[in-house]
């Protein structure tokens, strides 16, 4: 199933986006889906971001040709990072370039999208927390995040988490596409096989640190092929299974 969140008539909400039709949800999909009745054509409502995560918990050179890229070593256990919930913007909104940076990097990765509270997940068991996918670009003031000695700072500017367009609940996202296009032209191209700490791995990780709750979001690293971005470029993150995540730079 796909969920979306969508703005009609100054009204939002979720819903199941069934081929061009969105289905109207009571509330989150995350406590049980309850349609309300309403069904919007999809050309007809806004979509928004499909998560309102109080937290995205970010993993730092979970691939090991990004690693290598960056020229910094693969660390022995998943580096974590957050991203404040006001970097989320969803499908078709713009990014914005800072005035204070002048290196602006995309980077497209797995966004995996938490279904309920969670806490101290046991190996193997993490299936049960995991609502969906989508996907995700960890937009990167590359060179605040070298100059800072940590990354909040180049992370966590305003719009630097696009995600979307939808959730998608049935994949098997351990070996799906992952692409990102810049203006067009294919900047990286990977798959999810590839990452260095699978994702129940990571969800044990995080949650013996902090509770994950639901619409949280976990994105679980970039693979290589890291590149800057000038306003007025379109960037695409496209994974397998899922679709196409678009957003301009303002
Ligand atoms: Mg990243």
């Amino acid at each position: 199933m796909k969920f979306v969140r969508a703005m009609y008539a100054d009204d939002s909400f979720y819903g199941e986006l069934c081929g061009q039709t969105v289905k109207r949800l009571a509330h989150s999909p995350y406590s049980g889906i309850v349609y309300d009745g309403r069904e919007y054509p999809l050309a007809l409502v806004r979509l928004l971001a499909p998560a309102e995560p109080t937290k995205i918990v970010a993993i730092g050179k979970n691939y090991r040709a990004h690693a290598d890229e960056m020229g910094e070593g693969q660390p022995p256990e998943p580096l974590l990072f957050l991203k404040p919930s006001t970097c989320v913007i969803g499908f078709g909104d713009d990014v914005v370039y800072p005035d204070i940076s002048h290196r602006l990097d995309y980077e497209g990765e797995l966004g995996v999208v938490i279904g309920k509270l969670c806490r101290n997940v046991k190996s193997g068991e993490s299936a049960s927390v995991i609502f969906g996918y989508t996907c995700l670009n960890d937009v990167t003031a590359r060179d605040i995040q070298k100059s800072d000695m940590q990354w909040t700072r180049g992370k966590g500017f305003d719009t630097f988490c696009p995600i979307g367009p939808h959730i998608e609940t049935e994949l098997d996202a351990m070996n799906v596409s992952i692409e990102t296009r810049l203006n067009g032209e294919v900047r990286q191209r990977s798959t999810t096989s590839l990452m260095t700490h699978g994702i129940d791995a990571l969800i044990c990780y995080i949650t013996q640190v902090m509770t994950l709750l639901p619409g949280d979001i976990i994105a679980t690293g970039t693979p290589e092929g890291i590149g800057s971005m000038q306003r007025g470029d379109v960037v695409e993150v496209e994974i397998g299974g899922i679709g196409v995540l678009r957003n301009r730079i303002v």
